[in-house]
Parts: C-alpha cells; sequence; structure tokens
C-alpha cells in the first residue's frame, strides 16, 4: 500500500539535499561536501517534506495527489536572504550615478543623499504606500529562488515610524508567500534630528523602541550599524546587551569599513551573526568561531560601491567559522534581490566553490536566521520550500548570471511560481 501525500518532484538531473550527519552550520570542508541525488525525487505531505531519494524509490513508497515532472533539471532547498532592507520608500539612483562620477560619500550626503534620503522618504509614506512598493521587491525575490528573507527596519529612526516599518514587514507576510522574518534596525543611523546628541538617541532605543517592538511582538532580531562614527562599540554593547536581556536575539553590521572590533563585540554577546565584515581582524576571526557566530558575508555591496576589499571569504571558512551569503538588498548599496546574482560575486570575486556558495544560501542561511532546524536543506519535517532550477547542474547557478534560472519555486508545500 503506497502511502497518499500531496506532491512528488521526480526525475532531477541533482537533486541537493544540504543534508548533514552532523547538527548545527556547515563549516570548512562541509560546506564543499553535498548530497547530490541523481534522477532524484522529493515528497511533500501539506507543507512539509516527508522523504528524498531516487524517483523510482520515491514512485514506489508514495502516491501523491499532484506530480511535478523536474524533467533533468536541477532542485535544491528554497534559497535563504539572510539580510535584507526591503521596505523603503523612493530610490537612490542619483546617487548611484553621483558615485560612477567620483563623489564622496560626503559630498553625495551633502546633496541630500545617502540613508538619510530614504529615512525622509519612509517617514512621509503611509502603511498603506510602503506595503504597496515593497511588495513588487518580494515577488522579485521569489521569482529569484529565495523563498525566506531577514526583513530590517531602520529607515524610520522614530519610535512611531520604526514601529511602522515592522508592521509593514508583518502584514507583507501575510498576504503574500515569501516568508520574513524581522529585525529591529532603529540603530542603523543617528537621526538627523539628533545630530550631536547620540546619546538622547541611544536612550530613545533602549527606552521607548526597544520595549514597543517587544511588547507588539513585531521582530525576532535586534540589529545594529557598528561603525565608526555611528555606533560604536560601547554604544553597540550596551543596545545589544539590553536587547538580549529583553528577549531579543542579537547581530551586527559589523567591520564594514573600519576594524572596530565588531566581531569580536558579536562573540563576547553571542550574536547569532555578524555581518559585512570587510574589515574584519583575524583575533575577530577566531572570536567568532569559538562562538559560533555566523559570518554573513555581502559582497553585492562591494560590488556595486566598485570596490575591491572584499571581505576575506576563503580565510574565513579555511579558518572553519560558519559562514553564509546575502544580498543585503537596499536602496544604497545593493539594489539586487538575485541570490545567484550574489553567489557568482562571491565565486569570481572572493573565490569561492559554488558548492560553497549554495551552502551558504540555504542552510547556513537559514542557522544565521534561527531557522537551521526548520529550513535549508531536505530533510524530513522540514518544511517543504524547494526550488526547480532551469539547468542540468547547481554550478550553473553562479556561472550562468544575471539572467534568471529558477523554473518553478515551491514555497510551504505549493507551487509560488
Ligand atoms: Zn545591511
Amino acid at each position: 500500500m503506497k502511502r497518499r501525500i500531496n506532491l512528488i518532484i521526480k526525475n532531477a538531473s541533482e537533486l541537493i539535499t544540504m543534508r548533514s550527519a552532523k547538527a548545527g552550520p556547515r563549516c570548512g570542508h562541509d560546506m564543499h561536501e553535498l548530497e547530490i541525488i541523481a534522477d532524484g525525487a522529493v515528497a511533500v505531505d501539506k507543507d512539509k517534506i516527508i522523504d528524498v531519494g531516487r524517483s523510482k524509490t520515491i514512485a514506489a513508497k508514495y502516491q501523491a495527489a499532484k506530480t511535478i515532472d523536474a524533467g533533468g533539471k536541477t532542485v535544491t532547498p528554497g534559497l535563504i536572504d539572510a539580510h535584507t532592507h526591503p521596505v523603503f520608500a523612493g530610490d537612490r539612483s542619483n546617487e548611484f550615478e553621483m558615485r560612477l562620477k567620483g563623489a564622496t560619500y560626503q559630498e553625495i550626503s551633502a546633496a541630500g543623499g545617502g540613508i538619510k534620503s530614504t529615512v525622509k522618504a519612509v517617514r512621509k509614506a503611509s502603511e498603506k504606500e510602503l506595503v504597496h512598493i515593497s511588495l513588487p521587491r518580494l515577488e522579485s525575490f521569489i521569482s529569484c529562488g529565495t523563498t525566506t528573507i531577514d526583513a530590517k527596519s531602520g529607515y524610520g529612526l522614530t519610535l512611531d515610524d520604526e514601529l511602522k516599518m515592522l508592521r509593514v514587514i508583518r502584514d507583507l507576510g501575510k498576504i503574500q508567500p515569501l516568508e520574513l522574518i524581522p529585525t529591529f534596525l532603529g540603530a542603523h543611523e543617528i537621526p538627523p534630528e539628533y545630530q550631536g546628541r547620540k546619546n538622547e538617541y541611544v536612550k530613545l532605543i533602549t527606552e521607548q523602541m526597544i520595549p514597543a517592538v517587544i511588547n507588539d511582538k513585531l521582530a525576532e532580531f535586534c540589529d545594529i550599524f557598528c561603525e565608526k562614527g555611528v555606533f560604536e562599540i560601547e554604544e553597540s554593547r550596551y543596545i545589544l546587551d539590553f536587547a538580549r536581556k529583553h528577549g531579543l536575539k542579537i547581530k551586527l553590521h559589523a567591520d564594514e569599513f573600519a576594524p572596530l572590533g565588531g566581531a569580536e563585540l558579536a562573540a563576547e554577546l553571542g550574536a547569532i551573526s555578524a555581518d559585512h565584515l570587510m574589515a574584519v581582524s583575524d583575533k575577530g576571526i577566531r572570536a567568532m568561531k569559538e562562538k559560533g557566530v555566523i559570518a554573513v558575508l555581502l559582497p553585492g555591496t562591494t560590488f556595486t560601491l566598485g570596490l575591491k576589499n572584499y571581505a576575506p571569504a576563503r580565510k574565513i571558512i579555511d579558518n572553519g567559522n560558519p559562514m553564509a551569503l546575502a544580498t543585503d538588498f537596499n536602496p544604497g548599496t545593493c539594489f539586487c534581490e538575485s541570490l545567484p546574482a550574489i553567489m557568482n560575486i562571491a565565486c569570481t570575486q572572493m573565490k569561492m566553490t559554488p558548492a560553497e556558495a549554495l551552502t551558504a544560501t540555504t542552510i547556513n542561511a537559514a542557522w544565521a536566521i534561527g531557522r537551521g532546524e526548520s529550513l535549508g536543506s531536505m530533510e524530513r519535517g522540514k518544511q517543504a520550500d524547494l526550488v526547480i532550477w532551469n539547468i542540468p547542474s547547481y554550478k550553473h547557478i553562479p556561472y550562468h548570471f544575471g539572467v534568471n534560472l529558477a523554473m518553478a519555486v515551491i514555497k510551504r508545500g505549493k507551487r509560488v511560481i
């Protein structure tokens, strides 16, 4: 008697399961070692994966209400983007052009650009408008094979506007299939009205914003832009420690431009991840490894800024640190929803292998957003988030760049593309 189930995807040239004998993110050589089932199939019931194996074996065990023939193409878990800023109004295309002509950050800022211009636009926009503007971006993430994202606030920078952004993130998660994990980023920048009064803004974050975010259950993580001239180590420690003690999990934008010690702080506080890390020190890499802090690298920003100082991905991987890749999708420094594009940059510019890049955008990214137990690999009981790619091998995801290769996307067991 065959067990009746909802869905079988069969005839995959390569079914990349991302299963691993050990729990936790894959590190070192394990990032490169993939389980590939040739002529593979995956069995799904309701919103969960129940089995993987050869197509023949799966067909012998299960009777599915629906079967999708992958037609000799590649099937992977849905991609996970562990760092995005998807809710904002306006855009910064003028700034992009100014930068190409050689304008400095200061000049752009003086001309009304930079993050402050996005903050201005977000404050003006209503909740309804922000939902409306953000929806097509989420569709774009899904169409590129991404099924879950971390989604940050951080362009409001007042109590009301930060809560507004987080409610938009919550509401977006209810009206379309992409799953959004909410992250409070009130400490993204010092708002213009607090220039020269940073301590008062830090107080606003801890005394009003974080309690309200927790009270309204609007975020799972608290993030901070830990950087010279923005939130320095002491302020970052104070805010993150406060957030942690009040029940939020923590992550950091760390060591992006200067080796400030953000990685070391992430290790000290037990952050789930430290992100960017272009200027991370060797000491920081060692401290992160010791505490299991996941390095989330965002090479799309380095690329967009036309810089060459990519984060030391090889050093981080070869040292055995857990690491993930993300887009850092945002209007200023990386206006790109496509993780496959980021995988191409990671391979060509940071010398990661295609297998490492896929590990970094599936199972390791799942751990970086606190979902390692339920997402990121094809294992019995995990959520059925899957992508069928129009390619013979997973290596084509970073190799065949600049076009969309995702043929079908399945979220919670339902085909959404
Ligand atoms: Zn960011």
